[in-house]
């Protein structure tokens, strides 16, 4: 396995023993369910007095870890254990600072299996999306720590303006914030949680981790590979709790310098409203939604058309920022195209993520599954179903949240759910005369995360040159509009999809969590 490198591109064709491995760590960690976890402040584990059960999706008879229902106090206690652990972080020479965290990317990777398996059952990714989740963490930690060594720390020297008889020198230092908040969504919760902390905790930042109530198991588990790496104690933090207390708590601390925020638009415009009460503008990254559009044209490749939006439409059961939610194909190409789409869908393995087999697993929990009939009952009043359209039930479907995969064709461009952004295996197909009428469609909406285009050469360049969003590819059969990786496809969003216009896992990403001192000195 050693010269097989894992990413979203790679995970088609995984060599054997990745396989053996995930389902030896699989048994090993579900003979661990229902273990009691911690919050983790100023290094110490921390038990709130009321706890709540963290089920899995594939069978909510499945108490994965008991976990803490951390309040106020708490929210205060990490944002103080992250002030008092700043200074010394901060001065911690960045050579010293990136080894340590070099070192925790590397107990990631050799954590994977476990990790990967715990992944699969409680946020429900299939094995090889939940390896590719834990990877791509390791991998976005050592990106930041390569960028902080590639500008050699971010000290750079200015040019000089002497005065006869003085020697000046002008230097600029990028430094840490202080304090920075991370809030987490449950579709990428380890990736989305380790990668801003690395590039925080590289920039010389302390932290207060807070996941998602869907998924604080793993995330607990990430902040173990930091503190088994030998990060020093209150250097990162880690509470749970629901978004609406411990969360806002944590958003209006005074204590709070800066904030990554991934996930849904509102809660991140909420947050973006609720963090400008403080005394002074701070800094503040969100990466929220988006409504992708796949375009087809008439010179496109159906066969990788077909299987790049198939992947991205339902992997992970839809439930991507990046999914491919909608399809938007030239008149001429369009039954072909549909055609395709249904016989590579109607072959989809729904089942338990961690079989092997298994490509889509269970949506997360009762409210999104609730919202997959919801929308689907809407949605049978304006168009047509191609394939899915239902739930699953009976046997061990009736145990969890399993969605069939649905593509819905016929529905007019003007109704609400071409604009609005589902987070489920449901993606909409329309057909259109011309090009031009796709991408004014495809821009029309207030997102701009990802966008995929299948099509000759020289539409290729018109596409790149004319489409709204921060990552975008042509062509691609491992995906349309999903599959970033860092360093290859850095990722970030426009307009509503994100704040900062850097994409993570980029050349300029780590920048952000720091600001810039001259230093002018004249001896
Ligand atoms: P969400 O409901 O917005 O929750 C995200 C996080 O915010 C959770 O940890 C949540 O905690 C917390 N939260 C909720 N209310 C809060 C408040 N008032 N103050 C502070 N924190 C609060 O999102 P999700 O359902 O987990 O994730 C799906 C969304 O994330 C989708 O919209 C998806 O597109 C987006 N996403 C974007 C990217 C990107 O890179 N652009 C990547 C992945 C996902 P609780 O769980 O306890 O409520
Ligand atoms: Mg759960």
């Amino acid at each position: 396995m050693s010269d097989f490198k894992l990413t979203y591109a790679t995970m088609f064709n995984p060599p054997e023993e990745l396989h053996t491995k995930y389902d030896e760590a699989l048994q090993k960690v579900k003979a661990k369910f229902g273990t009691e976890y911690a919050m983790l402040i100023n290094g110490k584990d921390v038990l709130a007095d009321e706890k709540f059960e963290d089920r899995s999706p594939i069978n909510t008879d499945w108490v994965l870890a008991v976990m803490q229902k951390g309040n106020e106090k708490h929210a205060q206690a990490a944002m103080e254990a992250a002030r008092k652990a700043f200074p010394g972080w901060s001065h911690t020479p960045w050579q010293k600072r990136i080894e340590l965290l070099r070192k925790a990317a590397s107990l990631i990777e050799q954590r994977i299996f476990e990790l990967g398996a715990a992944m699969s059952l409680e946020v429900g990714k299939n094995r090889m999306e939940a390896l590719g989740d834990v990877q791509e963490t390791a991998d976005l930690i050592y990106y930041a720590c390569d960028q902080v060594e590639a500008n050699d720390g971010f000290i750079k020297p200015m040019g000089k303006d002497p005065l006869v008889g003085y020697e000046s020198s002008n230097v600029s230092i990028l430094r840490p914030y202080g304090v920075w908040l991370i809030v987490s969504p449950y579709n990428f919760p380890f990736a989305l949680t380790g990668g801003p902390s690395g590039a925080a905790l590289a920039a010389g930042n302390t932290i207060v981790i807070k996941p998602a109530t869907d998924t604080p198991w793993i995330v607990r588990l990430l902040a173990d590979c930091f503190r088994d790496a030998g990060l020093p104690d209150g250097v990162v933090n880690f509470v749970t709790g629901p978004g609406r207390t411990m969360g806002q708590a944590l958003v209006d601390s005074p204590e709070v310098d800066g904030v990554t925020f991934t996930g849904s638009f509102d809660v991140g415009m909420k947050i973006y409203r609720d963090f400008a009460n403080g005394k002074y503008v701070r800094p503040i990254i969100l990466e929220l939604g988006g409504k992708n559009p796949a375009i087809v044209s008439r010179h496109a490749d159906l066969d990788r058309a077909a299987i790049g939006i198939v992947r991205s439409a339902f992997g992970l059961q839809g439930q991507k920022c990046s999914a491919a939610s909608r399809v938007i194909v030239e008149e001429p190409v369009y039954d072909d195209l549909v055609g395709r789409l249904k016989e590579l869908t109607d072959k989809l393995v729904i089942g338990d993520p961690t079989d092997r087999a298994t490509y889509l697993g269970p949506v997360i929990n009762a409210s999104s599954y609730q919202d997959f009939k919801d929308f689907n009952e809407e949605l049978s009043q304006a168009g047509k179903f191609l394939t899915g359209g239902k739930v699953k039930s009976g046997g061990m479907f009736d145990k969890g949240y399993f969605c069939e995969p649905t593509f819905v064709t016929d529905v007019p461009f003007s109704h609400r759910l071409w604009q609005h952004e589902m987070f489920l295996p449901i993606t909409t197909i329309g057909k259109v005369k011309n090009l031009d009428e796709a991408m004014t469609i495809a821009n029309s909406v207030n997102y701009g995360l990802t966008a995929g285009f299948y099509g000759s050469d020289e539409e290729v360049d018109w596409f790149f040159d004319k489409i709204e969003a921060g990552v975008s590819y042509a062509n691609r059969p491992q995906g349309a509009t999903t599959g970033a990786w860092p360093g290859f496809q850095p990722f970030g969003g426009w307009k509503g999809s994100g704040s900062s216009g850097k994409n993570a896992g980029g050349l300029y990403y780590v920048q952000l969590y720091m600001h810039e001192q001259i230093r002018t000195r004249i001896k």
